[in-house]
């Protein structure tokens, strides 16, 4: 039996086989070949491949109606079948006596680089395709092909680094749990995979030999063993047992009000990044959705979505909650979410970037495109929207200017739409600075803690190694909180928490004493807060709210 140490981000107990997940990183890297015609033969086993995979995708595509991803499908074939792609990557490795994968990265990069000051839209789309296929190929040729997603059955996943990406595209009701090597607690990917609500631990040294093998993943003591003896497996198998029970009590809850012993009605919603979270809100009782991570429409595709398309996600979303509210935080993109048609400069410093409300007032039409998409969804339910990395009351201004022109839009068009509360991610040092400013200019402040907590301790989110500095329950961060609160209620706003920190069951009763309205917590973890605060007394000194 072997016992390593890591970081738990999400709780619980796992017990099963491990998959090593391997991350394409070593894409790309130059190395000699001896034999050039057994390397050109690969390329063309690759190609073959590729393009059977591409025509499935078309015809794939076409029965569902989608006419442009199938004619992209096609574009991309064509591009495979024709000379000159071929030629370029035949004539390096003939020449250069290099791996194919180089040649395909190198290529990929040189045409890029020469067409990247043309703006022509055709090019533009070419040079995407050249992207694209390039990756694939470059999959196929190390084996990585989208095949390592599919799961045959339960298991542990163990990876050097997970993208945010790879959490999405794996089937989530086979995975017991998640062991990486990177990774920090705060990054997107592990709130994608706290998402999930499997013990999951981070700076785990991982290693590809594991594949296979027994694994017990403690998720409370951070701990995982593996090839366990008899004896231990017969403990932790008892101890999941009791957990099921555990979770047999919290699922009880889940049409219960929140309401602290005392009496004092708190709202306990969800934070979603994307629709299947909506149902595992709904399944695990969400008041509303305090957080809807709008960037999902904007991440792993070619171009920005249109309008009708944002429309038909928001008008779902809406409807299915009914009459609860659902909070829509505007693109937040920038820092390491990012695309390469956003057309994002390489920036030394991306947290501190172009990023959430700066891109979008830079690109007015394109968030104008949100923003309209959202006041038309209002007319199905009850929507709110707010503005992420706000620093200044100027921000909000010229965002309530934009607002004005679409609904001036909206009306002489005949669109329906209503006047929906508006509200401030408060995340940055700045925005706490001017809290009881920025509460005058709208209905509510909503505290992301998560960058709050990196731009406050000037501590990247991202960065491992300050995983032992990093303090989540850091005194400035609690103060601001409270002050933040204490603005809000001054001016008539209502005050919430939809950082990570909301979840925290250590300070729930703080958070409650404090006056906060309220909390926004992963699906997964609205169950076990709401226990606690219907276990809370607050008594006396809560400051009154709106
Ligand atoms: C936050 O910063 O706390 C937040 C809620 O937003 P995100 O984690 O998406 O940056
Ligand atoms: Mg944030």
């Amino acid at each position: 039996m072997e016992v390593y140490e890591g970081l738990a981000i999400a709780q619980g107990i796992a017990v099963g086989k491990i998959r090593y997940h391997q991350m394409p990183e070593r894409l790309g890297y130059p190395h000699a070949i001896s034999d050039v015609r057994q390397e050109l033969a690969r390329y063309q086993n690759a190609k073959k491949q590729a393009v059977a995979e591409l025509t499935a995708l078309a015809e794939e595509a076409a029965a569902k109606g989608d006419m442009q991803e199938a004619a992209l499908c096609k574009r991309q074939t064509a591009l495979l079948e024709g000379a000159g792609f071929s030629r370029a990557i035949e004539s390096l490795v003939g020449t250069e006596k290099v791996n194919v994968s180089y040649a395909l990265v190198t290529t990929r990069d040189e045409l890029a680089a020469t067409f990247s000051s043309l703006e022509d839209e055709v090019v533009t789309a070419r040079i995407r395709d050249v992207r694209a296929v390039t990756e694939r190929l470059t999959y196929i040729l190390d084996g990585l092909s989208r095949e390592r997603y599919r799961l045959k059955e339960p298991v542990i996943i163990a990876a050097e680094n997970m993208s945010p990406s790879d959490v999405i595209e794996l089937d989530k009701s086979k995975v017991l749990g998640f062991l990486t090597q990177g990774g920090s607690s705060l990054s997107h990917t592990s709130i994608l995979v706290k998402a999930i609500n499997v013990p999951s631990l981070i700076c785990v040294s991982v290693q590809q030999q594991w594949e296979g093998r027994l694994c017990i993943v403690d998720g409370y003591a951070g701990k995982i063993y593996l090839d366990p003896d008899a004896a231990l497996l017969v403990e932790y198998q008892k101890r999941q047992r009791e957990e099921q029970k555990e979770q047999a009590y919290l699922r009880s809850l889940k049409d219960e009000e929140d309401i602290t012993a005392d009496g004092h009605r708190v709202r306990l919603y969800a934070n979603i990044g994307d629709l299947e979270d909506l149902d595992s809100a709904l399944e695990n009782g969400a008041g509303g959705i305090g957080l809807l991570r709008s960037e999902f429409q904007y991440l792993g595709r070619e171009n920005y979505p249109g309008e009708k398309e944002l429309f038909q996600t928001y008008k779902k979303v809406t409807q299915k909650m009914g009459d609860k509210l659902v909070v829509i935080r505007t693109l937040d993109i920038g820092s390491e979410k990012r695309e390469d048609y956003m057309g994002l400069s390489v920036e030394s410093n991306p947290a501190m970037g172009n990023r959430g409300i700066r891109f979008c007032l830079e690109r007015k039409e394109m968030f104008k495109e949100q923003l309209r998409a959202i006041y038309h969804a209002s007319a199905y339910g009850n929507l709110a929207v707010m503005y992420p990395m706000i620093t200044s009351v100027e921000e909000i201004r010229e965002i309530q200017e934009l607002v004005r022109e679409v609904k001036e839009e909206l009306r002489a068009q005949k669109i329906p739409y209503q006047d929906i509360q508006q509200g401030i991610v408060v995340e940055t040092p700045a925005a706490v600075m001017m809290a009881g400013e920025l509460a005058r200019e709208v209905d509510f402040l909503s505290m992301g803690t998560n960058d709050l907590t990196q731009y406050t301790l000037a501590m990247d989110r991202q960065n491992p190694h300050l995983k032992d500095r990093y303090r989540e329950h850091h005194p400035a961060i609690l103060k601001m909180v409270d002050i933040v609160i204490r603005e809000s209620h001054r001016e008539g706003c209502w005050a919430g928490i939809c950082g990570e920190l909301a979840a925290d069951t250590v300070l729930t009763g703080e958070f409650l004493r404090m006056g906060v309205d309220m909390l926004s917590v992963v699906p997964s973890c609205i169950l076990p807060v709401r226990k606690e605060i219907r276990e809370t007394v607050i008594g006396e000194g809560l400051v009154p709210g709106p």
